[in-house]
């Protein structure tokens, strides 16, 4: 009687763990352990792990030895790795990689430098869904104090897409650049950047709705929280940029670029 009055409170329990783990950022999704060539010990099947991703393996999917799981070398196959030892700081898999990665988008993202928050959701999300390129620039309305976040450093970055890797499946990292000036960026990189690809900007104000399927490359710029200002839909126009809306409702940043996506792939 006394264990089934404490079995709900026990899932309750375990439900507040993940939770707490999620939000401090010790649970990610992690539906592919990512493995890097440094990883492979010996023969190049035995891989070690330590920390997060052993971590994850152990807490997580408290997985143990003999369970098979879902991973993928950096920019390279994906396949299976089965557990051979697990201790608290480290973790043994025998792996075969067979697979290729999930095919990715047609798209470069041109995204302006959104606040930490969201840049870290929007890099997440993009990459899951397979964006392999994708240029953070300033415009006007992009607040000074964005270009100082520590999120902006290479690694942080990488983390980012990594955790978006992860999520989907997929070992090919995109790339980051950033643009810190506008004019230039435009006029002198933006239409090698877009050459033979359908370049959009995604603005609400728009007349035209932003396509559909278009099956074919893309080249799509997304705006600041605050929007762009005329100059900026001018120059992008001036490049071969056709300025397309979602509808009426403006959208935060996360999630117009994952409505723009879904409707264009
Ligand atoms: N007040 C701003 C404006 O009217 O442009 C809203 C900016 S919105 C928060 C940030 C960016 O997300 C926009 O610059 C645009 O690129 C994209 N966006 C948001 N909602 C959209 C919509 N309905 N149609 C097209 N793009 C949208």
């Amino acid at each position: 009687m006394a264990a089934s009055r404490r079995a709900p409170n026990d899932i309750f329990g375990d439900l507040l763990a993940v939770r707490r783990m999620v939000r401090y950022g010790r649970a990610r999704p992690m539906n592919l352990v990512l493995l890097f060539a440094e990883d492979f010990q010996g023969d190049g099947e035995r891989v070690r792990l330590e920390g997060r991703r052993a971590r994850h393996v152990r807490e997580v999917h408290r997985a143990g030895v003999g369970a098979r799981l879902r991973v993928g070398l950096l920019d390279d196959r994906v396949g299976t790795g089965e557990i051979t030892a697990l201790t608290d700081t480290a973790l043994e898999m025998r792996v075969t990689l067979a697979i290729s990665p999930p095919a990715p988008l047609p798209v470069t993202l041109l995204l302006a430098l959104p606040r930490p928050k969201t840049l870290r959701k929007v890099l997440q999300a993009v990459t899951a869904m397979g964006v392999k390129r994708i240029v953070l620039m300033k415009t006007w309305r992009v607040e000074k104090s964005f270009w100082a976040s520590p999120l902006l450093a290479e690694a942080a970055l990488r983390e980012q897409l990594m955790l978006g890797l992860e999520q989907a499946g997929d070992t090919v990292l995109p790339s980051v650049t950033v643009r810190r000036r506008f004019k230039p960026f435009v006029e002198d990189e933006v239409s090698a950047l877009a050459a033979g690809t359908l370049a959009l900007l995604a603005h609400p104000g728009a007349t035209a709705m932003c396509p559909r399927d278009v099956g074919r490359p893309v080249t799509l710029a997304v705006g600041p929280e605050g929007g762009f200002i005329p100059y900026e839909i001018d120059a992008l126009r001036a490049q071969g940029f056709e300025a397309v809306s979602l509808g009426e409702r403006r959208l935060r940043v996360e999630h117009a670029v994952p409505a723009l996506l879904g409707r264009l792939f």
